[in-house]
């Protein structure tokens, strides 16, 4: 997920694993021009690592790695290095926890893979483009456990299907009916609150196929980021 330069010629990588979630590992000279590792490791690359614990607490040492995939920069559109560097950076954050347990560090592990291929594959299909990367959103909420609650008004509890028009309130941190909206509120229409719970539900080929409009998945978006800005803030 990330590189950084501890000193002379030490670096220090994050990385996603499926195993163990999140960590940090050392490598000792990694930065000299003959490293075997650069290249192995560069942020957003797909590979296997071997490493092994330090005697200081939490600390492993990298010993070597090997690239299994790497995103085809060289035929990437502004929109795909944009996606791409926003995708990196939410799972970050969204992994800077430490509580996650086993079963959600897989599907974060194998959300961020499947972004990855997906990412390559879509180059010229722009709508599509964007698809990816409001279902990735609202995959990453929903496997931490941070959905929203898309069926009831967040303060009077009353259901919210059928309604053509609710609001999202980034002060509640959910939805609202009409009765109880507040100013500042986000609009949504009720397709739009269908789509992200398609988006929170339905694996990616499915969604791929789906006829919608533009409309309603800009505000599915803007619903989705409101709620992650609420939740990591
Ligand atoms: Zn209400």
């Amino acid at each position: 997920m990330a590189k950084y330069s501890s000193r002379e010629t030490d670096s220090v990588y994050q990385i996603f694993t499926r195993d163990y979630g999140r960590l940090l590992l050392f490598a000792k000279s990694a930065r000299k021009p003959k490293a075997k590792l650069s290249g192995h490791l560069e942020p957003g690359s797909l590979s296997r690592v071997y490493f092994i614990s330090s005697q200081k607490k939490n600390q492993y040492l990298l010993i070597g790695a090997v690239n299994i995939f790497k995103p085809e920069f060289q035929f990437f559109s502004h929109q795909q290095f944009i996606m791409f560097n926003q995708a990196l950076s939410l799972l970050k954050q969204f992994c800077a926890y430490d509580y996650l347990e086993a079963d959600q560090i897989k599907q974060f592990y194998q959300l961020g893979r499947n972004f990855l291929h997906r990412l390559n594959q879509l180059s010229q299909k722009p709508n599509k483009l964007f698809l990816l990367q409001a279902h990735f959103l609202f995959k990453l909420l929903r496997y931490s456990g941070l959905a929203p609650n898309l069926k009831a008004c967040q303060n009077c509890s009353e259901a919210l299907k059928n309604k053509s028009l609710v609001f999202y309130a980034p002060q509640a941190g959910g939805l609202l009916c009409g009765n109880c909206a507040q100013a500042g509120a986000i609009k949504l229409s009720g397709q739009a609150v269908s789509l992200a719970d398609f988006l929170l539900n339905q694996n990616f080929g499915k969604i791929k196929k789906s006829n919608f409009q533009p409309e309603q998945l800009n505000q599915a978006w803007d619903l989705a980021k409101a709620h992650v800005k609420y939740c990591l803030d």
